[in-house]
């Protein structure tokens, strides 16, 4: 297989989605598998959809279309609010889309009535997190409006928590959230189809005691693909926290007490301050760097550290002589890492399918991330 690329093992991510999906029905919450982190991967949004995702979102119209032409017929929400020059693409590859402009809800609607379809509108509420959403206090004139377009259906509304601010949501905030819903359904009902309660930072009140009220949809990425609270980096209980593995190839090794001007040397190609060589016996570089994933979004195999990295190198500090020039080195990835790897260019994916899963007490809880020293 090449290097680098990324080790997707999809039987992990089927139990992620099937372990939510469950334990969320259980609350009466429907479960829509976010794919924008794999770029719309198709094969990952048929492991999310045979865990029992509902539906799909993803915040980019290219995404929906990889989706699409690779055969996914199941509903797909655009979760970005859509750019006024894609309303007619939207339209007749979405369902639905989130958002928060009337007037790009009016040009939706128009390209809607020409190709002959309704699109789905779900408002977005802002609610605290200051990224997107429409003021509470202006939420049921829009929607009045809405209801009233042709070529458009008020499908529902959503919030998103903790994206931009970071603030996971409580419970007064899901309350308040679930009434609003509760009172624009009211003037502009019978009822909603999509309640949505927010992205994986809502997983913990979602899956916790107290009364959902009238939310009915999570929109999961994060939780199902890396198995952890966003907000805590907390591994979330029997989900799996290495569904993808990034793979990257050493390319040159260096034994241990390189002179001093070596390491200057090496500091002058890095641009970092690298830290003295410790107990590690040798360094070792590999072929990826700054340009194809988050770096610091890597965590190192035991025995192992991270010295620094450029655009295209990866410079490690290891006590593991089996290392070699062409030796491969695998890298559990967090979100941020995931993301940017799953859209370079360089990096392959290979789907891993036909693995036996462990047992979920099997799961590794894996290291800490690095800090770049
Ligand atoms: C990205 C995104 C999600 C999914 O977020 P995760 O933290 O990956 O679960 C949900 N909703 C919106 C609007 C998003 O942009």
């Amino acid at each position: 297989m090449s290097t680098p690329r990324i080790e997707v093992d999809l039987r992990k991510i089927r139990h992620n989605t099937q372990t939510v999906v469950r334990r969320l029905k259980r609350r009466g919450i429907n479960v829509t598998g976010v794919t924008k982190a794999v770029c719309g991967h198709p094969a990952v949004a048929r492991a999310m959809l045979g865990g029992g995702a509902l539906g799909l979102a993803d915040a980019r119209l290219s995404n929906v279309c990889r989706l699409r032409n690779a055969g996914i017929t199941s509903p797909i929400t655009l979760l970005r609010t859509p750019m006024l020059s894609q309303a007619a693409l939207v339209v007749q590859v979405c369902e639905a889309s989130y958002n928060t402009e009337m007037v790009v809800i009016a040009a939706l609607a128009a390209a809607a009535v020409r190709h002959d379809t309704i699109h789905g509108i779900v408002l977005m509420v802002e609610m605290g997190d200051l990224r997107e959403g429409i003021l509470p206090e202006d939420l049921n004139s829009i929607a009045q409006q809405v209801v009233k377009m042709p070529g458009v259906a008020m499908k529902g509304i959503g919030a998103n928590f903790a994206c931009l601010s970071g603030i996971a949501p409580d419970a007064a905030s899901m309350m308040a959230f679930s009434e609003i819903a509760n009172d624009t359904a009211a003037t502009c009902g019978p009822f909603f189809e999509t309640v949505s309660g927010g992205n994986s930072a809502s997983l913990p009140w979602a899956l916790g005691e107290l009364s959902i009220g009238y939310i009915n949809d999570l929109r999961l990425g994060e939780a199902i693909l890396l198995g952890v609270d966003p907000v805590s980096g907390d591994q979330i209980g029997g989900l799996f926290k290495d569904a993808f593995t990034l793979v990257a190839e050493v390319i040159e090794t260096h034994k241990a007490a390189a002179s001093p001007s070596a390491s200057f040397a090496k500091q002058a190609l890095t641009g970092h301050n690298l830290a003295p060589y410790r107990d590690e016996p040798s360094r070792l570089i590999l072929a990826i760097g700054h340009q194809d994933t988050d770096i610091l979004g890597l965590s190192m195999p035991s025995g192992t550290t991270m010295i620094g990295a450029t655009s295209d190198h990866l410079v490690i500090g290891t006590n593991h002589s089996t290392l070699n020039v062409g030796s491969e080195m695998r890298f559990p990835m967090n979100y941020s890492a995931l993301m940017r790897a799953m859209a370079a260019p360089d990096i392959k994916t290979a789907i891993l399918s036909d693995r036996t899963i462990p047992r979920s007490q099997d799961i590794q809880v894996s290291s800490k991330h690095p800090a770049l020293v």
